[in-house]
């Protein structure tokens, strides 16, 4: 088939092509066993490090590779196709906690804890989610208190992505508690400080090969130096980098959908029935076209926001609709999937019963599709 990706350069060719290999060679064969005993493969981190991916989009001055949000696009549409709760993972890491490291930490900071941690030598979390707070981000209870020269932390934060694996973690704490969203602070707190604690795993039903955590503030002290970002500004400052976020959501579940869907056609062509292969079947043709065309529609989509995003162009809205197409239909598309398989496909050493499990968590995280379509319409009906 002609290479239509005509906008990219040889070099996001190139990028494309080192990334699969990766994946091919260091992802896909520990997916499956990932998933089954719910362990992130932490040797993963230094061998991202050592190639740059997870430097990528990062100044060279703090030891990064440089590149584009497109880019970036590439390497998780890639890393995601061998297994979408790994990317989850590095995508915690890189994407979030070392990105306010670079946003907003100081240059101290910045060579001590972001520089080895893109190098894959350290491995960051962000902790917003608590019990009373998701998609409300004005409701965060855990509080930070100003004590001489440090700040106190108590709370409990909940569901928190790399938790038990952490070494460091970007939390976001109420400094002001009647200002809601507008008394968030950003700190970094690294997991060796005394009063903090991983008080348990959680259990999940997909993205299983990433770790999750239910983390514990009991008095735990850090200097005031350790707050990035502006005071109870903080976490509004970042939203800036859930929006680009959102474009990496959409690339993770292009990647997730294009998985579900090679193992298809793969199945549909061997896969013989009443004398013919079963993609002979016009129902079973038609529900591959459907597949392959929403996936091309995703990647468009997720791919014009980055671009946008990189030209300096406006591109919240963009990114929220590719996050909103894309991740709803991976959902579709794994589930036709799983259907197109047959009894093999629900087995539990097929990985499409695994792609069954791990879509669905892509339409609530990084702000829920109802969150997106809000923050669509909002736009739409300003202008
Ligand atoms: C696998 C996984 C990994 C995660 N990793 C992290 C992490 O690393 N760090 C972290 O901080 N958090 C993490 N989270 C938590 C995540 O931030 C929350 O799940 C997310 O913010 C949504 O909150 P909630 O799950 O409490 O859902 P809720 O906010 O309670 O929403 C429940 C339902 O109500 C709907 N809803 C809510 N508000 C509105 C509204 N205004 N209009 C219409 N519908 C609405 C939602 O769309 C959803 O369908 C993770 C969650 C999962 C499942």
């Amino acid at each position: 088939m002609a290479d239509l990706d005509f906008y990219l350069s040889d070099e996001q060719h190139e990028l494309r092509r080192a990334v699969r290999d990766f994946t091919a060679k260091e992802i896909a064969p520990i997916a499956a066993e990932c998933d089954a005993s719910e362990r992130f493969p932490t040797d993963l981190f230094p061998k991202l490090g050592k190639l740059g991916y997870l430097a990528l989009g990062y100044p060279e001055e703090l030891g990064g590779s440089g590149g584009s949000n497109l880019d970036y696009s590439i390497l998780w549409e890639e890393l995601a196709y061998g297994s979408a709760g790994i990317a989850l993972g590095v995508y915690v890491h890189t994407a979030m906690a070392c990105r306010a490291l670079q946003l907003f930490g100081s240059e101290a900071i910045k060579q001590d804890w972001l520089v080895p941690a893109l190098r894959g030598e350290r491995i960051g979390g962000w902790a917003f989610a608590e019990a009373g707070a998701g998609s409300d981000a004005g409701t965060v209870a855990t509080r930070a208190v100003a004590d001489g020269d440090d700040y106190v932390l108590n709370g409990t934060k909940l569901f928190i992505t790399n938790g038990p694996i952490a070494d460091f973690l970007i939390v976001v704490a109420s400094t002001n508690p009647d200002q809601g969203i507008k008394g968030l602070s950003l700190f970094l707190v690294e997991t060796d400080r005394p009063g903090f604690r991983v008080a348990s795993s959680l259990s999940k039903l997909g993205v299983r090969a990433s770790e999750m955590g239910e983390l514990v503030f009991e008095d735990c002290r850090v200097p005031a130096s350790n707050m990035i970002g502006r005071p109870d500004r903080g976490f509004l400052d970042s939203l800036r980098m859930l929006t680009l976020g959102r474009i990496a959501s959409a690339a993770i579940v292009s990647g997730l959908s294009r998985a579900a869907l090679d193992a298809t056609v793969e199945h549909a062509k061997t896969r013989v029935q009443f004398g013919q292969p079963i993609g002979n079947f016009q129902a079973v043709g038609f529900g591959i076209a459907d597949m392959a065309t929403q996936i091309e529609a995703s990647r468009l989509m997720c791919h014009r926001a980055a671009i946008a995003a990189d030209r300096g162009l406006p591109h919240s809205r963009e990114a929220s609709m590719a996050k909103l197409f894309a991740t709803e239909a991976c959902t579709k598309i794994v589930e036709r999937a799983l259907h197109y398989n047959g009894a093999s496909g629900f087995m539990s050493e097929s990985p499409i019963q695994r792609f069954y499990r791990d879509c669905k968590v892509f339409e609530l995280g990084e702000g829920s599709s109802e969150l997106q379509r809000n923050m669509i319409a909002r736009e739409i009906l300003a202008s």
